[in-house]
């Protein structure tokens, strides 16, 4: 799946205050391609992520997915597409307290409009988890897991429909070096197996490198890109 920011603005009316949050992003994210932006604290970026996740709507401009205005589209029309084809992974992981890891991870398919039989979400949760190294973790609760087992969990719940795209909004923020590079390195396996596209929020220089673009915001603007695979190769 193909998306498509055509000149979106998002602007939020805080009391007589506008705040211009997204001002005029164009942006062409192709099938399994992986782009990674950074940027300061209030520069834009949570803003476009739920932009191009459809959890928020442009105050100007479209959201195209496969040439499709996705503002255009009935309510549940949208929702499943955001359902079934995005992978959201926030800053902090918030799973349900209630539900140990692998209900976790197949929640989002029972509750989905088209739903799976539960043998096969049940054997594709528990391979993710395998995937995230929590083999034994199943039937532990949230409150039994470290920050980054927890992360991992989050990870791949998002990954449970196969997303076409992946969004991670600074997925390891919270996490201390170790257990980041060890997300990471999941988070870039696992979307090389399901060939999803990749846009990930990051702090992180190094895991920008792995790009195959970076994109800087600024002021609600993306102001410069450039490429860091053909920079590491000269
Ligand atoms: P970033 O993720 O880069 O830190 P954000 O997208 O969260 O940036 O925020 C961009 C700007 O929009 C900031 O000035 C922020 O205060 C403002 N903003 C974000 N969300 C809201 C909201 N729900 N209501 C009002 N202002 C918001
Ligand atoms: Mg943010």
């Amino acid at each position: 799946m193909k998306i498509e920011l055509k000149d979106v603005w998002r602007v939020y009316s805080v009391g007589d205050l506008a705040i211009h949050a997204v001002q005029g992003v164009n942006l062409p994210i192709a099938a399994g391609e992986f782009v990674a932006i950074v940027g300061h604290s209030g520069s834009g970026k949570s803003t476009l992520l739920s932009l191009m996740g459809g959890l928020a709507r442009p105050t100007r401009g479209v959201v195209l997915y496969d040439s499709v205005d996705l503002w255009k589209l009935r309510d549940d029309e949208r929702s499943e597409i955001r359902n079934l084809k995005i992978g959201f992974i926030f800053q902090f992981a918030s799973l349900i307290p209630t539900l140990d890891a692998l209900d976790n991870v197949a929640l989002p398919v029972l509750f989905s409009p088209s739903p799976r039989p539960k043998v096969e979400v049940y054997a594709n949760a528990r391979e993710l988890l395998a995937l995230m190294g929590l083999e034994d973790k199943q039937h532990a609760y949230p409150n039994e897991l470290s920050g980054g087992q927890q992360r991992r969990v989050a990870i791949a719940r998002a990954l449970i429909h196969h997303p076409a795209v992946i969004l991670a909004d600074e997925p390891t923020g919270d996490l201390d070096e170790e257990n980041e590079a060890e997300v990471i390195r999941l988070l870039l396996h696992t979307r090389r197996r399901y060939g999803s596209a990749l846009v990930l929020v990051t702090h992180n220089r190094t895991l920008a490198r792995h790009a195959d673009r970076l994109l800087h915001m600024k002021n609600g603007n993306l102001v410069y890109e450039d490429l860091p695979n053909r920079l590491a190769r000269n």
